[in-house]
C-alpha cells in the first residue's frame, strides 16, 4: 500500500479524540466513515465536527467552502460493515479498554478489505497485542494523535513488534499528508514517548509531596515558572486526569518494573474521585475554588534537580532501549507537551553528571527503584550529555561555507563567506547556517548574533544558482530544497537570541529572505534589496511568500515580489525592511553596536519576546497565553531583581539570564 492508495479512512469511535481525527482526515481531503455504537454518539461527534470547522472559518484558518467540502466528507455511521467495507485505512479510537478494543478489531477484521491498514489510537495500550488480536498484524500499528487533533501537531506512529516498515512509512506520509508531524516510535513500550517523559514526571512530583519532601505549590511553581515549562505538573495531571496518568502508571509498573509504581498520593486521588478538572476536583480544586493558581515565588532547587534527574533517566531509557532518538524525543515532547526545550536538551544544559550525582544519592536514601539510574545515563554523563556535540568546544570548527567569529560583547558573528560568489547560498550554506545556529544557542557566552556577509559586495545575492542546477531542474527535488532553506532560515527566526543582519551590498533572493529572519536589519548606503525570483519565472521559495508581509505589511511585499525590483536601502528604511541605513564603511560597526547592545539585555525576556510574538503571528490567542506565561515566569527570576535596581540606582543592569 503506498499513500495514493489512501482515499478512504474509517474511523471507530466519535468520541473525544474519534471526531477530532475525523475532521483532520476530511480537511486533508479523504472521504470519512466515523462510526460509533449509537446514533446518537456519532450525532454528537458529527455536531461537534461541525461546530469547530465553523470556528476555523470563522478564525480565517480555513475558507467557509472547505469546512464545507470537509463535512461533506464526513458519512456518520453506525454500521461496521458500511463504515468499513471500503476503508483503505481503520484508525480505531475507541474507550482504552483492552477487551473492548479486541471485540472492536475481531469484528472489523471481518469486514474492512484484505489491504488496508489498521491503526490504533491507544494511549497506553499494548500495540502488539492488539494487532495479534487480526489476521494482518504487520499492517498494523500505533498512531497517537495528541487531544484535540486539529491544534496538536505531533503523531507518534508505533511500531508494534509486527508491523511492517512499508505501514509504518505509509501511516507517517498520511500524517504528513494531514498537515502533522509524525515521529516514530520504534518500540513498543508503555507510554511511547510523550508519556513515558510525562507520567513518570508526574510521578516523582507526586513522590516529592507524599514524601514531604516539598508542597503542590513548590512543585508547580518550580516547574511552571522556573523550569519555564507549559504548566505546573499538578496542573497538567489535572488536565490529563488523574486517573489516565494513574492507568498508565500501572501499566508501566507491570511491564518496566518497580521504578514506575504509582505514588499513593496519585492512588488517593483516583479512590477520592477527584480525577481533575473533569470532576471539578484534582490536586487544585476548580468547583468551589480558584482553580490552578501557582505562586511564582516558591521555587526550589531540589525539586528541579528531582525532576529532571528523573527525566533523564527515562530518555536514557528511552534511548538505551532503541524506543527513540534524542532529536524525536525532543521534537515529541516539544510538540506533543508545549516544552519550550525538549527534554534532552533540558537535561543536557542542565548536566548529566549533576543529575546522575542526583539520582544516586536520592537511591541511597531512599533505596526506591525509581532512583536506579540506568546504565545508558552513567554512560553519557561521563560523555558530559546525550548529544554527541554536548559540550564541544571545537564543533564550530569545521566550517567552510560560513564562518563563527566571537567579536566580544558576547556577540556570535556569522559570516557568509563566499565572496567569490557574492555570498550565495548554497546547500553548504544551509546546512552550516543550521549547524551555526545551535552552537551560538548552545553558547552561554553568546547572547546576539550578528549575520553578515564577506567583502563589501553582497551581504548575499541570492541562492547559489549552479548548486541548485545540480537536482538537474527535478521538482521533488526543488521542493525539498525548498523546504529545507523555509527550516534553516525559520530555525534562524526561531532562535531564542535577537539576530542582526548587518547587510552591505547585494540582499537579493535567497539573501533577503535570509535577512528577513533577522529580527533588526541596518544596511550600508549602497545596499540594493529585492526578491528578483519572479524576474526568473520562480518564486521566492525559502519563506519569501510568507515572512515579508510580517515586516513590511502585505501590500508592500506584495509589491516587492510581484514587481520583482531592486529597491536601494533609503527606500526599504522608508518600506520598514531596514530598520537604519548607515554611511558605506560604518556598517559593519555600528551592526556590531547593535547586536552588543542587544547582546547586554536580559536573555530571558529576550527569548520569551521573540517566542510570544512568533506564536502569536497567526493566532494571537496563543500568543497571548505565551506572553502571560512568560510574564509570570519572568516575576521569579533573578534578571528582573537586577532590572530593577540598576533602574532605581544609576548603574547600568548587568543580566545573567538567570
Ligand atoms: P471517548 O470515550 O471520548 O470516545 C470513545 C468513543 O468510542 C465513545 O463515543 C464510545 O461510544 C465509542 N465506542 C465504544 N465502543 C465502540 C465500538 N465498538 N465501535 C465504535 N465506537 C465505539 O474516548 P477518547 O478520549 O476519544 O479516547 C479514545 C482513544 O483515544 C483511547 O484509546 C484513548 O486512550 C486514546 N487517546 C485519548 C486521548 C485524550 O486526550 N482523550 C489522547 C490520545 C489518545
Amino acid at each position: 500500500m503506498e499513500l495514493e492508495d489512501i482515499n478512504t479512512v474509517a474511523v471507530l469511535g466519535a468520541g473525544n479524540m474519534g471526531h477530532g481525527i475525523a475532521e483532520v482526515a476530511a480537511l486533508a481531503g479523504y472521504d470519512v466513515t466515523m462510526r460509533d455504537i449509537k446514533e446518537e454518539f456519532v450525532q454528537n461527534g458529527y455536531d461537534q465536527i461541525e461546530w469547530s470547522l465553523g470556528k476555523l472559518a470563522e478564525k480565517d484558518q480555513i475558507g467557509e467552502d472547505a469546512a464545507d467540502d470537509a463535512l461533506d466528507r464526513i458519512t456518520p455511521l453506525v454500521d461496521v460493515e458500511q463504515a468499513v467495507g471500503d476503508a483503505d485505512i481503520v484508525i480505531e479510537a475507541v474507550p482504552e479498554k483492552m477487551d473492548i478494543k479486541k471485540e472492536v478489531y475481531g469484528e472489523v477484521e471481518e469486514y474492512a478489505p484484505d489491504g488496508a491498514i489498521f491503526a490504533t489510537n491507544t494511549s497506553s495500550l499494548s500495540v502488539t497485542e492488539l494487532s495479534e488480536v487480526t489476521d494482518r498484524p504487520e499492517q498494523f500499528c500505533g498512531m497517537h494523535f495528541f487531544n484535540p487533533p486539529v491544534r496538536m501537531q505531533l503523531v507518534e506512529v508505533i511500531s508494534g513488534a509486527h508491523s511492517s516498515e512499508e505501514t509504518l512509512e505509509v501511516v507517517e506520509e498520511l500524517a504528513e499528508s494531514m498537515d502533522k508531524t509524525p515521529v516514530r516510535v520504534h518500540r513498543d513500550e508503555p507510554g511511547f514517548i510523550v508519556n513515558r517523559i510525562l507520567v513518570p514526571l508526574m510521578n516523582e512530583a507526586a513522590w516529592l509531596v507524599h514524601e514531604g519532601e516539598s508542597t503542590i505549590a513548590e512543585v508547580d511553581s518550580t516547574t511552571k515558572f522556573g523550569m519555564g515549562l507549559p504548566m505546573g505538573t499538578f496542573e497538567l495531571g489535572d488536565q490529563v486526569g488523574n486517573d489516565v496518568s494513574y492507568h498508565v502508571l500501572e501499566y508501566m509498573h507491570e511491564v518496566l518494573g518497580d521504578a514506575y509504581e504509582p505514588c499513593p498520593l496519585l492512588a488517593e486521588k483516583v479512590d477520592e474521585g477527584h480525577l481533575g478538572k473533569k470532576t471539578g476536583k484534582g490536586f487544585y480544586d476548580y468547583e468551589d475554588g480558584p482553580g490552578a493558581e501557582i505562586p511564582t515565588d516558591q521555587q526550589s532547587e531540589l525539586v528541579e534537580k528531582r525532576l529532571l534527574a528523573s527525566m533523564a533517566n527515562e530518555i536514557a531509557k528511552l534511548i538505551d532501549g532503541d524506543v527513540a532518538t534524542p532529536d524525536s524525543i525532543d521534537e515529541a515532547v516539544t510538540l506533543g507537551a508545549g516544552f519550550p526545550d525538549g527534554p534532552v536538551k533540558l537535561v543536557d544544559e542542565y548536566g548529566v553528571d549533576e543529575l546522575l550525582e542526583t539520582l544516586e544519592d536520592a537511591h541511597e536514601e531512599t533505596g526506591h527503584d525509581r532512583y536506579a539510574p540506568a546504565d545508558y545515563l552513567e554512560d553519557r554523563a561521563g560523555e558530559g550529555g546525550f548529544r554527541e556535540s554536548g559540550g564541544d568546544e571545537d564543533a564550530g570548527a569545521d566550517f567552510e561555507a560560513i564562518r563563527v567569529e566571537y567579536p566580544g560583547d558576547k556577540v556570535g558573528h556569522v559570516v557568509v563567506d563566499r565572496p567569490h560568489r557574492m555570498n550565495t547560498i548554497s546547500n553548504d550554506v544551509l546546512t552550516e547556517l543550521s549547524e551555526a545556529v545551535d552552537l551560538l544557542e548552545a553558547d552561554d557566552e553568546v547572547r546576539a548574533i550578528l549575520l553578515t556577509g564577506e567583502g563589501d559586495r553582497a551581504f548575499s545575492a541570492g541562492a547559489d544558482v549552479q548548486s541548485m542546477a545540480a537536482g538537474g531542474g527535478d521538482p521533488l527535488e526543488a521542493v525539498e530544497l525548498s523546504k529545507e532553506g523555509q527550516q534553516t532560515f525559520g530555525k534562524l527566526e526561531a532562535c531564542d537570541m535577537p539576530v542582526v543582519a548587518g547587510i552591505d551590498g547585494y540582499c537579493l533572493g535567497g539573501g533577503m529572505e535570509l535577512a528577513t529572519c533577522a529580527d533588526i536589519r541596518v544596511a550600508s548606503e549602497r545596499s540594493e534589496l529585492g526578491q528578483p525570483e519572479l524576474n526568473l519565472g520562480l518564486i521566492p521559495g525559502w519563506g519569501g511568500t510568507q515572512r515579508l508581509k510580517h515586516i513590511v505589511g502585505e501590500g508592500r511585499a506584495k509589491e516587492i515580489i510581484l514587481t520583482a525590483e531592486r529597491y536601494d536601502a533609503e527606500t526599504m528604511e522608508e518600506y520598514g525592511f531596514v530598520n537604519e541605513v548607515t554611511e558605506n564603511d560604518a556598517l559593519l560597526e555600528r551592526a556590531h553596536e547593535l547586536a552588543a547592545d542587544l547582546a547586554a539585555g536580559p536573555p530571558i525576556a529576550h527569548r520569551f519576546t521573540k517566542r510570544a510574538m512568533l506564536a502569536g503571528r497567526d493566532d494571537t490567542d496563543a500568543g497571548l497565553e505565551l506572553e502571560a506565561a512568560a510574564f509570570g515566569h519572568l516575576m521569579g527570576t533573578e534578571d528582573l531583581m537586577e532590572g530593577l535596581t540598576a533602574f532605581m540606582g544609576d548603574g547600568e543592569p548587568e543580566f545573567e539570564g538567570k
